[in-house]
């Protein structure tokens, strides 16, 4: 018989980070109508919704109304939401397994992949993702520092976040003051004194990963004008043959940047050149250490024998003078102590999301992951809609086997005893409810969807609670 799932003892998860991944999980598993089902959902921070608050662009607020999607799934009787409870610092793996029957880890890759090119390491040179977290209001980044004086920047990759950072280096003030950007990159970006922005991709326009709708916006900013060199759009004869298999997105995003190329300046303050097959190989530094200038690569395209075309490189090299760099080369997800890892894919170790112990192979039982700690960092928000419902059917279909955790407290009211000792200050929804009525009214006095509150110390504050 089953002893659990019920009124009197229901299925206990954890969800481990309040992100997209953690609410399609939460929301799959409250669809089910079988079992009883408790949540309680973990974060680090005071605030959920991971990268839709803090990594979503501020001028792409459509994308961020998901957030009612998430505010709908916790409000169903069984949530509970524990945040600025860090998994590791404040409660353990061990915890975990003593409270509930199941976990989830949806923790999102929380780093960047770095690039191990001389003189990376320069003062000026940053990852894409603290810049992206800075300009998003994320407490843990409020304090870094870029130098907007420069007049020209590198962005390194061509993928989605690449954009987003050419984007805001690129707009008006006015045009990021109508946002939810952090006010203090606000002041910043209006004294940035930024003129040329050079996004680089290694490989041509046909296998860039940005996507269409995305690089089409490049093409339509206020105040920048998007440069194109000619030949490096033009198809070489094997990018051509690929196109042949292109899916519409593909063609078009190709037809749009080639679109580009034939455009003149039109004088506009900033220039944005969008530039293919070239990869940096140096970024040279001054006396004091700051960058000046970047080396580059030109590139060819090869076929590999699985069928893919990558780039190499040729004996051609350019430089272009630079103060500031982002590299943007996709994001790396972080191990979490007492988790199995797969250290070189930078994901828990697991099959299809059930974690698995890396020797033997076995499920660990009542363990699962999601999201980009599950698949690492590709897709786009929905994409973690399917792959939540993944893992969760999963996690149901065990526990109708009755594999499950069988935790010595699984009492709801354990847990919160065990967070009054370790971390009385946690947040729960209503907290952040509060906080989020407080952001939107201070927002709606500016004309803004917004403004955020971007240290812990003040969302301590504004609950009104301060341990
Ligand atoms: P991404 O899409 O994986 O792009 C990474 C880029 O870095 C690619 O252009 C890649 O080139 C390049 N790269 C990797 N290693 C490199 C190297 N050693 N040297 C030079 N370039 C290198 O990653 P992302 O931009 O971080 O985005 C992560 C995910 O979030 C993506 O799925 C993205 O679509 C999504 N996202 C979506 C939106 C949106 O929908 N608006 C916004 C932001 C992010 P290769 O292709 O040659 O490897």
């Amino acid at each position: 018989m089953t002893t659990f799932g019920t009124e009197s003892n229901p299925l206990r998860v954890a969800i481990i980070g309040a992100g997209p991944a953690g609410f399609y999980a939460a929301e799959h598993l409250f669809k089910q109508k079988e079992l009883v089902i408790q949540v309680d959902m973990y974060d680090r921070l005071p605030t959920p919704f991971g990268l839709v608050r803090n990594g979503v662009a501020p001028d792409h607020q459509k994308i961020k109304s998901v957030t009612k999607v998430f505010d709908r799934t916790a409000g169903n009787s069984g949530f509970r939401f524990f945040g600025y409870v860090d998994l590791g610092q404040d409660i353990s793996v061990e915890d975990l397994k003593n409270h509930y029957h199941q976990v989830i880890y949806t923790t999102g890759a929380q780093t960047d992949r770095n690039l191990n090119i001389p003189g990376i390491d320069l003062q000026g040179s940053h990852a894409a993702t603290e810049f992206v977290a800075w300009y998003n209001g994320h407490p843990d980044y409020r304090h870094c520092e870029f130098d907007l004086s420069q007049e020209s920047v590198a962005v390194i990759g061509v993928g989605n976040v690449a954009v987003d950072v050419c984007r805001i280096l690129c707009r008006t003030p006015e045009e990021l003051a109508v946002t939810d950007i952090a006010d203090y990159a606000l002041e910043a970006l209006r004294e940035s004194k930024v003129k040329d922005v050079y996004m680089l991709g290694r490989r041509g326009v046909a296998q860039a990963a940005f996507t269409a709708p995305e690089v089409k916006e490049l093409g339509e900013m206020e105040d920048a004008d998007v440069v194109v060199l000619e030949e490096e759009v033009q198809l070489s004869p094997l990018s051509q043959a690929s196109m042949a298999d292109a899916d519409r997105g593909t063609t078009r995003k190709v037809e749009i940047v080639q679109s580009f190329a034939g455009r003149p300046l039109t004088g506009k303050s900033r220039r944005l050149h969008l530039r293919f097959l070239v990869s940096p190989v140096e970024l040279i530094g001054d006396e004091a250490g700051q960058v000046k200038s970047m080396k580059l690569v030109k590139n060819e395209l090869y076929r590999t024998d699985a069928g893919s075309l990558r780039p190499r490189a040729t004996d051609q090299y350019d430089e272009i003078p630079v103060g500031l760099v982002f590299r943007s080369i996709g994001y790396q997800g972080v191990p979490l102590e007492g988790v199995p890892f797969n250290v070189s894919w930078g994901v828990i170790q697991n099959q299809a999301g059930r974690v698995i112990d890396p020797e033997t192979k076995e499920h660990l039982v009542g363990q699962y992951a999601a999201g980009w700690i599950k698949r690492g960092p590709s897709g786009v928000i929905g994409t973690n809609k399917p792959d939540a419902a993944e893992t969760v059917d999963l996690m149901l279909a065990d526990a109708a086997a009755e594999k499950v955790n069988m935790p010595a407290h699984p009492e709801p009211d354990a847990i919160e005893r065990l967070l009054e000792e370790r971390k009385p200050d946690y947040f729960s929804y209503a907290d952040w409810q509060k906080l989020d009525d407080l952001e939107t009214a201070a927002g709606e006095a500016q004309g803004r969807p917004r403004v955020k509150f971007v240290s812990i110390e003040e969302m301590l504050e504004a609950r009104g609670i301060n341990n």
